[in-house]
Formats: C-alpha cells, sequence, structure tokens
C-alpha cells in the first residue's frame, strides 16, 4: 500500500515529478493511489507526458486544510482529491467551483489552474454511471428514493435532480439536516416532486418500482442500524449502496433476500476517480483498469 503522508511530509516535499493526491482524515483505509496509480500506469504508454505522473495520499486535520492547500500548490501538485471531512470545508479555500458543483455545496476535486485551486464534485456522476454499469438504470425517469442527508446524499439528489428522475423521496434520520437539504433542493426541482420523509415511519405512497440508494454511513459496521427497513417500502426496482466496504451491508443482504437487484459504492468509486482523473490529464481513462486494481 502506498506510505501515508502528512502536513509535515508536504512542507518539506522534495519529490521529482507531477503529483495528484487524496486528502482525508482519516485516510488510511483509501484505495484511491492503487486505483489512479494502476490507470496512469496504463495511460503513459501512450500519453508520453504523464511518465512523471504519481498519486499519492495525505492524512490532513481539518483545522490544517487552510495551510496544506497552498502548499500542495506551491509544491507543484496537479490536483487533489478531498474525501471525508474536507468536502464542504474546502468550498472556502478554492477560487472557483464549476458550477455543476455549485448546488451541492461541496467539492470532491481540485485542479491547478493558474496558480490556483479549482474545485469541482465527481461523486453525482460516479454514482449515475455506477448505477447504469450495475443495475443497467438511469436515473432520467426513474422515481428515486435517497436514504441520508449529509454530502453524499447532496451529490445524489442534485445528480437525480438534474438528469430528470420521475420524483424524489428523501430520508434521514435527523429530521433538520433533512429540511435543510430539501430547502436548498427546491429551486432545482421544478416539476419534479421532492419530498422528505421520517426512515422509521415511510409514508404508505411512496412509489413502487423505485431506485433505493444509500447515502447514509450507516452499514460501514457490522452493529449499524439499517438506514431503513425494505420490508416497509413498495416494492423497489433495485437498491445501490453507496458503502463498499463491507462489500455486502445489512441493506443489500436485505435486497438480495428479497430477490432485488442490488449493488453495492464501488462502481461509483471508480467512475468519481475516472471523472477526476479526466480532469487533470484531458485523456480518456481506463476505466476497466481502475476497476481491476481495486479487485
Ligand atoms: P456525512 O457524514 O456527510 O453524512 C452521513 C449521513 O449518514 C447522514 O445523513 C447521517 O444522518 C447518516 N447516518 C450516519 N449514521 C447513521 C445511522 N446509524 N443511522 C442512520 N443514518 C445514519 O457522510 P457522506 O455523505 O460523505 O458519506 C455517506 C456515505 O457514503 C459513507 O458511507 C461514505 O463512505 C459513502 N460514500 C461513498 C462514495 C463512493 O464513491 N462509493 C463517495 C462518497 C461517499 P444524520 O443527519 O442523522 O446524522
Amino acid at each position: 500500500m502506498a506510505p501515508v503522508f502528512t502536513l509535515d511530509d508536504l512542507a518539506a516535499w522534495q519529490r521529482p515529478g507531477t503529483a495528484l493526491a487524496v486528502v482525508g482524515h482519516p485516510i488510511a483505509h483509501s484505495l484511491s493511489p492503487r486505483m489512479h496509480n494502476a490507470a496512469l500506469a496504463v495511460m503513459r504508454q501512450t500519453h508520453a507526458e504523464l511518465a512523471d505522473w504519481e498519486y499519492f495520499r495525505f492524512d490532513i486535520a481539518p483545522d490544517d486544510l487552510g495551510r496544506a492547500l497552498p502548499l500542495f500548490l506551491a509544491r507543484g501538485f496537479r490536483g487533489l482529491n478531498l474525501t471525508v471531512p474536507h468536502k464542504v470545508l474546502a468550498t472556502q479555500w478554492v477560487s472557483s467551483i464549476a458550477p455543476a458543483a455549485r448546488p451541492i455545496g461541496a467539492i470532491n476535486t481540485l485542479r491547478a489552474e493558474n496558480g490556483a485551486w479549482h474545485g469541482f464534485n465527481t461523486d453525482g456522476h460516479g454514482l449515475a454511471e455506477g448505477i447504469r454499469e450495475t443495475l443497467g438504470l438511469s436515473l432520467a425517469g426513474t422515481p428515486v428514493i435517497l436514504l441520508g442527508a449529509g454530502g453524499a446524499a447532496r451529490s445524489a439528489a442534485v445528480q437525480a435532480l438534474q438528469e430528470g428522475c420521475a420524483s424524489l423521496a428523501i430520508a434521514n434520520r435527523t429530521a433538520s439536516s433533512l429540511q435543510s437539504l430539501l430547502q436548498d433542493l427546491s429551486p432545482l426541482a421544478g416539476a419534479i416532486p421532492l419530498r422528505g420523509f421520517d426512515p422509521q415511519n415511510p409514508p404508505s405512497d411512496l412509489p413502487s418500482g423505485a431506485l433505493v440508494i444509500n447515502a447514509t454511513s450507516a452499514g460501514l459496521k457490522e452493529s449499524d442500524p439499517r438506514p431503513i427497513n425494505l420490508a416497509q417500502l413498495p416494492p423497489p426496482a433495485a437498491v445501490y449502496d453507496m458503502i463498499y466496504n463491507p462489500p455486502l451491508t445489512g441493506l443489500l443482504a436485505d435486497a438480495r433476500q428479497r430477490g432485488l437487484p442490488f449493488a453495492n459504492g464501488l462502481s461509483m468509486l471508480v467512475h468519481q476517480g475516472a471523472r477526476a482523473l479526466h480532469l487533470w490529464t484531458g485523456h480518456s481513462v481506463p476505466v476497466a483498469t481502475m476497476r481491476a486494481a481495486l479487485a
């Protein structure tokens, strides 16, 4: 596994070559270096300018992010991925945010341009592509039941509305964060029916044939409760869980037991990463190589 670097390592950074990195806290679990370095190894066979590109990982505490981001620029880093807990925090430290990422209020990809960081969010794209690839479903025209109101749920909701889902119903444990998400989404929804509900008590008129997307972190630990009881929903079309480790969450085990199509978040991880690598290099990215590197 790639070593985990720190703010002190960054301050003393003298490695030659073009650097990329994922930045999070904690970060030791991240598979992104493996996935990106495998893709770069293939891409440099046809794009000689990528010969010295390498992807690293950094553990940076939230309080240090404001110091670290200019330092990454000064040390010549070309691009960064941001993960928990930096996606919202970083929006205050960048020069611009891509229009598609603005309604999300969070960024997961930074690109260095003219001595400044520019922010993007590739999570929604990764989710849509992952769902297409694993479940053969498009968000467009599909009723969506989304679980969660954190950063990942925000990018999922914006993507679903932008792609023209048939309807969007969002459930979250904490009502106040659900309300604030619904408020932020309402200008985007237009004619698309948008509602919130209590996951403990789903309303009886939710649509059948919906795509259920888990964007909560409930399921990361074996002892976690299910984010929803599938038996309380009208029969869904499929269940997608953004969690990929463990590969079969309790929610996905329930889906399997009910004979529903299901998939975990590995495909989302791959496609959000592929979009980021495309933003940095400008080249098409070998998605199959990235997927194989995680297998
Ligand atoms: P946040 O911390 O921003 O949000 C966490 C969400 O999970 C909140 O809605 C929170 O509800 C809910 N939640 C946490 N614990 C529980 C619980 N025990 N029961 C019910 N709900 C719970 O995290 P993110 O939005 O950034 O990430 C959410 C998940 O998505 C994570 O598991 C992450 O790994 C995954 N993810 C996967 C990606 C991929 O590429 N596959 C990309 C990005 C994220 P409340 O408001 O009540 O606290």
